[in-house]
C-alpha cells in the first residue's frame, strides 16, 4: 500500500527530528495532486507506529488545494474536485502546476519542547 510506504518515510525523519523526545503531533502539507488519502495515512500510521516509539503520535495533514498557470494567457485558476488539464480562458493546454504537488512534513509538536 502507497500509504504504508509513505508511514515509513515519515517515521524516518520524524525519528530523527524527535532526537529521542516524544513525539505528539506530525503536521504534513499534502497537495490536492498527490494520490495520498489522509484518512487511509493517519489509519495507516496508527498501525505503523503500534509497539514503536512513536506509538499514540497523530498525523494532522493539511490539504493545498491544486492551482495551475497557463503558459499561453497567464490565467491561473484553482483545480477543482473534477481535475480539466485545460485552461478555462483560452482551453490551452499547456499549463504549470504551480501548487499541488507538496509532500511536507512542516511542524512536530513534541513533548517537552
Ligand atoms: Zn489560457
Amino acid at each position: 500500500m502507497h500509504e504504508l510506504s509513505l508511514c515509513g518515510a515519515i517515521a524516518d525523519v520524524v525519528t530523527r527530528h524527535a532526537e529521542g523526545r516524544e513525539v505528539r503531533t506530525i503536521h504534513i502539507t499534502i497537495g490536492q495532486l498527490r494520490q495520498i488519502v489522509p484518512d487511509t495515512l493517519v489509519y495507516c500510521w496508527s498501525l505503523f507506529t503500534e509497539g514503536t516509539a512513536l506509538a499514540g503520535s497523530r498525523i494532522d495533514v493539511e490539504r493545498v488545494p491544486a492551482r495551475l498557470a497557463c503558459r499561453a494567457c497567464g490565467d491561473r485558476q484553482e483545480l477543482g474536485a473534477t481535475p480539466v488539464f485545460a485552461c478555462a480562458v483560452c482551453a490551452g493546454v499547456d499549463l504549470e502546476v504551480v501548487t499541488g504537488e507538496e509532500f511536507l512534513i512542516t511542524s512536530l509538536d513534541l513533548s517537552g519542547a
